[in-house]
């Protein structure tokens, strides 16, 4: 299968080469002068369970793809959410009527983007539990053990759907074909919004953060709007289930001994982040339904506050 990924950082570099390893024609997209002429230069270096191999990709800019790239049948969505729009653009005539495009982005608020630019019997949408780095430019390092769920945004298309995920399986990314994609997109939304801006804002690993004695009401009440928005689109979250991923997620023999990635962006790259499409969202659709989400809304507000301070990009 010809296949691009729009946005080639950590987890579009890392699902190309595996994509590629599989025997695929994979063509990376990515604006970042530095990991696109690193990756031209010498190569992909892709690392996982303690094993690195470096491998001849293609990449281009978004404005490249044009003119150098066609008769794409899969693009799969990697960019940063801020950064969505202006890859769609730069690529939307690349995409023809047969290209199906997956947007694996976290957090919510994508389908609005990507509807502008896909047909709706040609966009999948679906979320990852893969984790990944990037190391330097033209190097990354994927975490062993996650997944993908995807679903057809028009229920003509499940074949498209259930082909892209025996792709993706075949390549040694574990899909499934969820039909319950949105509580899987909000249960991720979940464990973003809960430790990754107060992470950020105090300046602690996960394990840090869930070590403290006074977090579990405030991780409560973040998870309790979340639901409470959930539910009024009828989307059932079982609070316990999301109060046990929060444990999860702070064993320091699993993630907790990692900054977020939110953190990662903001303290140590100065880099704008996620914070509107994860608790923003919720926030903006509190408003919408008259569903108060306070914790949400501050938190938004005080990672802007600190983009500010650090005059992030
Ligand atoms: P990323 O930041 O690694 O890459 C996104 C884009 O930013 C790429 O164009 C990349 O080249 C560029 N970039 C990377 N570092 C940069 C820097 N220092 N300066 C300037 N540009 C830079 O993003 P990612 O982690 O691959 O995430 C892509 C999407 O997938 C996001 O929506 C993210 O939330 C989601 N996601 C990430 C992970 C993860 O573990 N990284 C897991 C699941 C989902």
């Amino acid at each position: 299968m010809k296949i691009a990924i729009a946005g080639a950082g950590a987890m579009g570099a890392s699902f190309g080469f595996l994509l590629a390893e599989a025997g695929h024609n994979v063509i990376l997209i990515d604006g970042w002068d530095r990991q696109v002429e690193k990756i031209k230069s010498d190569g992909l270096t892709f690392e996982i369970n303690g094993k690195a191999t470096t491998k001849k990709m293609d990449i281009y800019y978004p404005h490249e793809v044009k003119h150098r790239v066609n008769d794409i049948e899969l693009v799969i969505l990697f960019t940063k959410a801020m950064q969505l729009d202006s890859m769609l653009s730069d690529i939307q005539d690349a995409l023809t009527a047969n290209t199906k495009v997956l947007c694996l982005l976290n957090g919510m608020g994508h389908e609005e983007v990507v509807a502008r630019y896909v047909p709706k019997e040609n966009f999948l949408l679906g979320n990852t539990l893969w984790s990944a780095a990037l190391l330097e430019p033209g190097s990354v390092k994927l975490y062993p053990g996650g997944n993908v769920n995807l679903k057809n945004r028009d229920p003509k298309s499940k074949d498209d759907a259930i082909k892209v995920v025996d792709v993706l399986s075949e390549a040694g990314l574990s899909a499934n074909y969820a039909d319950e994609v949105m509580a899987s997109i909000y249960k991720k939304l979940c464990v973003n919004a809960f430790c990754n801006g107060l992470c950020t804002l105090f300046d602690v690993t996960i394990a840090e953060f869930g070590n403290t004695k006074s977090e579990l009401e405030v991780v409560n009440q973040i998870i309790s709007e979340i639901i409470a928005i959930a539910k009024f689109e009828g989307i059932a979250l079982d609070h316990q289930e999301m109060m046990t991923s929060f444990e999860t997620v702070c064993d320091p023999e699993k993630m907790g001994g990692h900054y977020p990635s939110m953190h990662q962006d903001l303290v140590k790259n100065g880099r704008l982040t996620e914070v509107d499409y994860i608790n923003g969202v919720i926030a903006k659709k509190g408003q919408q339904y008259g569903i108060p989400t306070p914790y949400n809304k501050l938190i938004t507000e005080m990672i802007h506050i600190k983009e500010e301070l650090l005059n992030a990009k």
